[in-house]
């Protein structure tokens, strides 16, 4: 019953920046959903705002982001093979919200909980300035996107600046909400560019 549980695995800088803003211990959402999210498998969580269900999935992201990293720095030990040529950014995670305001929020959570670790979260919404955002993704250091999907399907189909060809971890935050305001077909536009079907799915 504390984020240092040994079977979470969280990183020390992790670790004492959820002390600084106050999360010392978790929450029942996170209690239940994070140990799952950490074992990799798929979740669905029902809660309400102020339960604590975006640390819930972003610090298991946050922690998984950064273990590859060091793992795959290990790997390559400096050599230069890593260099491979990227056109703009290729996030490894994807979080999709209905709003502008949503998108803000998580994106500045990621940004806090990732502090002085190799994390960088950005995130795209209508209403922000494209140029702004078309700069940031062309620089590249993005790995966690965070997007309304409107904007995020608008920078995919005009733009050369992102890839969703690396995307690892997809959360669809308030999905109700999103399903509420007709964003399915979005969804699975999105879902298209980077899940590979193993199964047909239904269109309902
Ligand atoms: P939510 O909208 O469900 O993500 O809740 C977010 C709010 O809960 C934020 O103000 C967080 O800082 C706070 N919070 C999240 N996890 C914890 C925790 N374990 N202990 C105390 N506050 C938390």
């Amino acid at each position: 019953d504390s984020f240092s549980d040994p079977q979470l695995g969280l990183n020390g800088r992790l670790l004492h920046n959820m002390n600084k803003a106050g999360l010392q211990k978790p929450t029942p959402i996170q209690r239940h959903g994070m140990p799952q999210l950490v074992a990799g498998l798929d979740v669905m969580c029902c809660s309400h705002t102020g339960s604590g269900k975006t640390a819930a999935y972003l610090l298991p992201i946050i922690n998984s982001i950064v273990g590859e990293a060091s793992a795959s720095r290990s790997v390559d030990k400096g050599s230069s093979s890593s260099s491979e040529k990227t056109s703009g950014a290729q996030p490894t995670a994807l979080i999709l919200t209905p709003t502008r305001e949503l998108a803000m929020q998580i994106s500045k959570d990621a940004n806090m909980f990732g502090d002085g670790l190799p994390v960088y979260s950005f995130a795209v919404f209508g209403g922000q300035l494209l140029g702004y955002e078309l700069e940031t993704l062309k620089e590249g250091r993005v790995d966690i996107l965070v997007a309304t999907p409107g904007r995020l399907l608008h920078l995919l189909s005009e733009f050369d600046v992102l890839t969703l060809g690396k995307i690892q971890y997809f959360v669809v935050d308030e999905a109700d909400e999103m399903f509420n305001r007709g964003f399915f077909s979005n969804i699975r536009n999105i879902v298209d560019q980077f899940l590979i079907p193993k199964v047909s799915y239904p269109l309902f």
